[in-house]
């Protein structure tokens, strides 16, 4: 049996109450630890539950038992608070029954209630999981509250049978078990949730580097503090000066009157992991470093003192935070102005991009709820903002702009929860790859590639935009104005018949349509106007008649959303700005969202306010107006989806079968530790164990073995034919090398073929494989790559010999949604030759769907499959058949998104 924690292998996570643990297995070292956890740290009575008596060798028994040497069948996890044990779970396999192992937990009495024992419980099913075990049964005591509490609440089915006084527990550990994932992501955003209230709503704060110097950055930082008007105390940290500012500085965090939930750090570099080590042993729960260009050795220092005392950490390199809520009412941050309260909450990773976002949406006039600026994300990221702003009860729209993901899958998932109640919108920020060099060394950390962006931005349903205007321009509609009708059509409006071509146009470049309007809508107009969309009210049109019009407008079955453009006017019975004042003289809050496109307004967005009280969005141009139409429409069409389902195989369609395809994956790794491409046998056995449908395929290691093969394949091959193909292993592309030949009928062509491979490709030639010839049709691509960070991608496309002239290709994150498949077919340029095309009947879609299925489910299963090209996937009406795959496999870390656990930032990575 593998374990999936080798001794090294430590990860951090946060308690039910926001602290951090170190968790890690259990070895030799930790006897005298495992000893005094069951002495010193547990009652008799909670031995007594444990132990089931009171047997005074018990713990000895048990540190025996868990630390002794390394012993397969056994998994031990401990976890650490303090370098104290205050917790362990383990399991060891059971001789019956099978793939059963025996479970037991015991946490110190003083850290009971905490979620200790369902954390390490999480972590013992992920390790156990991988190492094959499908149940864990326990025996507990009836009067074990606690214990049965926890498994009650892990998320998975348990199982119980009752003895006299005794229970036997037995959990099945299934995989991709939507209801546990659901329970670990609620426990884990109530944890993060209660880890960031010290650093978003702090009682007190201290800010560690207060120069005397006026516009220094620590200065700065505590002179907004207390002119903000912060409600808790804050303190000034100086070794030199005993006075800033007529108060009182401290020489350090330990000599201040209290301590403080929340520092900020604004001392040299060299100085930040004893800084940092010094708050934290002090009992500080959330540091900000505003300090930038820390050394690996300093990365590594203020890491290591934020994990060991438990304190959540934005930055290093960050601009500071702040917090509007009135109870709290921090502003520390040397950005600009403080922000105004109000429903936004903003995360940037580059303190510029925040200046200038708050700035926007200062003219704006849209408030922040909680703005942090995170700077080179060591710890907090965007992925904990939005599980805060979700929580926090007053922020209504988020706006990120990140440039680098530090546990993207998570992410999409919380977004993806998240964008459901509040809208999210971000800057895809490092799309192309001179910005991607930018985000890299601007921030020490390297951007995703922009397709897997795109993916994931897509399938989280977040808002992307391609600048701070156009996030800006759509925040202020989605704020303001309802959402449209997912169909997104828009009645365009205008007193000057060319803009409203213009605005027509922005808007179905944009994707939306323009409805037809009814004629006798015209009747309400001036003579010679035209209600064709785009309306032209033409100059003339009266403030009243412009006013009636957008009211019976809004009124239409038709509209979804109403975009006006108005140019002033100076016709002598139409001053100026009549029309505009028409507009604002109506409501803002109309059945459908209304925007304005004002072509003598200055700035390119602002709200105007309107007779109901309500905001208008005001743009300066067509294009921008048309764009943010555009993001609501996206965004409603999102919200009518229902909620992705994973996709699933029909019932009685063959499994997955991932034993079978760990021991071709494991067999390879073990013959080949560098990974690499699998040789033509064993890529079927992997695809084949998974259900994916490859054709026949016989290895030939000679023409006599050719020809025999190419006998019996004969008959299966369309019109009778087979195809050969030469391999060696390194081999790129076949067909370009000459390495293959379709359509083979007769032995003697068999032959004749085997042999010339054996003049072309001389010594190298291992073999050749025998198909028989499959039917024509359209050929597919479908692909997996790895992407480190982000995981698996699965991509569709044009396969065969257009499959790179063309480049028709879609993709998605894997695991792959029901809708995902749908999407990904429609979305192909080519997708008429699959749904039939001048006459000829469609392939079998549901062919498509289930080879990108089980192809989504090995990659989600095998994060060692960095690779794999199917192409062709060859449709037909009748199903699918692959003529050609190819795999590669390398050693990967165990990786489950889904886990529990504190990011490590790579920077900060320890050798
Ligand atoms: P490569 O992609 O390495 O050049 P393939 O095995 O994909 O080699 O073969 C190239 C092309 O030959 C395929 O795209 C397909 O059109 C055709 N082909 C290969 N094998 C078969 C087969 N068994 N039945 C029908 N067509 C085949
Ligand atoms: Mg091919």
């Amino acid at each position: 049996m593998s374990t999936v924690y080798p001794p090294h292998t430590t990860v951090e996570a946060l308690l039910a109450d926001g602290t951090t643990v170190e968790l890690r297995p259990l070895g030799p070292d930790d006897h005298r630890a495992v000893v005094r956890l069951h002495t010193e740290g547990m009652s008799e009575e909670s031995r007594r539950l444990r132990f089931f008596g009171v047997s005074r060798n018990a713990p000895q028994q048990a540190a025996d038992r868990l630390c002794g040497s390394p012993r397969t069948g056994l998994l031990a996890l401990g976890a650490w608070a303090e370098e104290e044990l205050i917790g362990e779970a383990d399991c060891e396999l059971l001789d019956e029954p099978p793939e059963t192992a025996e479970l037991a937990l015991a946490v110190a009495d003083r850290w009971h209630h905490r979620g200790v024992a369902t954390l390490l419980l999480e972590h013992l099913v992920h390790a156990a999981r991988a190492a094959e075990i499908r149940f864990f049964e326990a025996d507990t005591l009836f009067g074990n509250r606690a214990v049965h509490q926890v498994f009650a609440h892990l998320g998975l089915p348990v199982q119980r049978r009752y003895t006299q006084g005794e229970v036997r527990i037995r959990v099945p550990l299934e995989e991709s078990d939507e209801r546990y994932r659901s329970a670990v992501d609620e426990r884990g955003r109530r944890a993060d949730v209660a880890s960031l209230a010290a650093l978003l709503r702090p009682a007190s704060v201290a800010v560690v580097g207060v120069s005397r110097r006026a516009g220094s950055v620590g200065r700065t930082v505590l002179g907004k503090i207390r002119r903000g008007g912060f409600a808790g105390e804050v303190w000034a940290v100086n070794p030199h000066a005993r006075e800033i500012d007529g108060r009182p500085a401290y020489p350090s965090v330990r000599a201040l009157p209290a301590v403080p939930d929340l520092a900020v750090l604004a001392v040299p570099a060299g100085a930040v992991p004893a800084v940092a080590e010094e708050c934290g042993a002090a009992g500080v729960r959330a540091l900000v470093v505003l300090t930038s260009g820390l050394g690996a050795e300093e990365a590594r220092g203020l890491m290591w003192a934020c994990r060991r005392h438990s304190m959540r950490l934005v930055g290093p390199n960050s601009l500071g935070v702040a917090q509007t809520d009135p109870a709290v009412w921090l502003d520390a941050e040397f950005g600009g102005a403080f922000p105004r309260r109000g429903s936004a909450g903003v995360a940037v990773q580059s303190g510029g991009v925040g200046i200038a976002l708050l700035q926007r949406l200062a003219w704006l006039g849209i408030g922040v709820s909680s703005f942090v600026s995170l700077g080179d994300k060591y710890d907090v990221s965007g992925n904990d903002l939005l599980q805060w702003w979700e929580a926090d009860g007053h922020t209504d729209l988020a706006l990120l702009h990140l440039e680098s993901f530090g546990s993207p899958r998570a992410f999409a998932r919380t977004a993806r929860r998240v964008t459901r109640t509040i809208p999210v919108l971000t800057v895809d920020a490092g799309r192309s790859t001179a910005g991607r060099r930018g985000a890299a060394s601007h921030t020490a950390a390297a951007a995703t590639p922009t397709v897997t962006r795109e993916a994931l931005f897509r399938q989280a349903g977040i808002t992307a935009t391609r600048s701070i205007e156009e996030l800006v321009e759509a925040a202020a509609l989605l704020h303001a104005q309802p959402l449209p009708n997912p169909r997104g059509a828009v009645a365009v409006v205008s007193n000057a018949g060319g803009i409203g071509i213009l605005a027509a146009d922005a808007c179905v470049e944009a994707g939306l349509v323009l409805p037809e309007l009814p004629a006798e809508l015209g009747k309400l107009l001036p003579p010679g106007a035209s209600v064709r969309n785009p309306v032209d009210t033409t100059a003339a049109v009266r403030p009243t008649e412009l006013a009636l019009f957008l009211r019976a407008l809004e009124r239409e079955e038709a509209v979804d959303a109403i975009l006006v453009c108005l140019v002033p006017t100076a016709l002598s019975d139409t001053p100026v700005q009549e029309p505009v004042r028409a507009l604002l003289e109506g409501p803002a809050r109309r059945r459908v969202p209304i925007a304005a496109v004002l072509l003598d307004q200055q700035v390119p967005v602002r709200y105007r306010t309107c007779a109901d009280g309500g905001s208008l969005p005001a743009y300066s141009d067509t294009l921008s107006a048309a764009r943010a139409l555009a993001h609501a429409r996206d965004r409603a069409r999102w919200l009518a989806e229902p909620p992705p389902e994973p996709a699933v195989l029909p019932a009685d369609a063959p499994p997955c079968d991932r034993r079978v395809a760990r021991s071709v994956v494991d067999g390879y790794l073990t013959a080949h530790p560098e990974g690499g491409w699998l040789d033509p046998l064993s890529t079927a056995d992997l695809l084949e164990a998974y259900g994916l449908p490859l054709t026949t395929s016989v290895w030939a290691r000679d023409e006599h073995m050719a020809s025999v093969s190419a006998g019996g394949l004969r008959r299966l091959g369309h019109e009778g034919k087979v195809a050969l193909k030469a391999y060696w292993p390194g081999q790129v592309h076949k067909s370009a090398a000459g390495a293959v030949r379709t359509g083979l009928a007769t032995d003697a062509e068999v032959r004749a073929v085997y042999r010339e491979f054996t003049h072309r490709f001389g010594a190298g030639l291992a073999g050749a494989v025998v198909q028989p010839m499959a039917a024509p049709g359209v050929e597919l691509l479908v692909g997996v790559v790895q992407d480190q960070v982000f995981g698996p991608l699965i991509v569709l496309g044009l396969g065969g010999a257009a499959a790179d002239v063309l480049a028709d290709r879609v993709a998605r994150l894997a695991p792959l949604s029901e809708r995902d498949l749908s999407a990904m077919i429609t979305e192909l340029r080519s997708a008429p030759l699959l749904l039939g095309n001048g006459g000829a009947p469609p392939v079998d879609l549901a062919a498509v769907r289930s080879v990108l299925t089980r192809l989504s489910r090995l990659a989600d299963d095998f994060p060692e499959l960095v690779e794999a090209d199917l192409n062709p996937v060859i449709l037909r009406p009748d199903g699918a058949v692959c003529v050609d795959a190819r795999v590669r496999l390398e050693r990967r870390p165990s990786f489950d998104p889904y886990l529990r656990r504190l990011r490590r930032p790579a920077a900060a990575e320890g050798e």
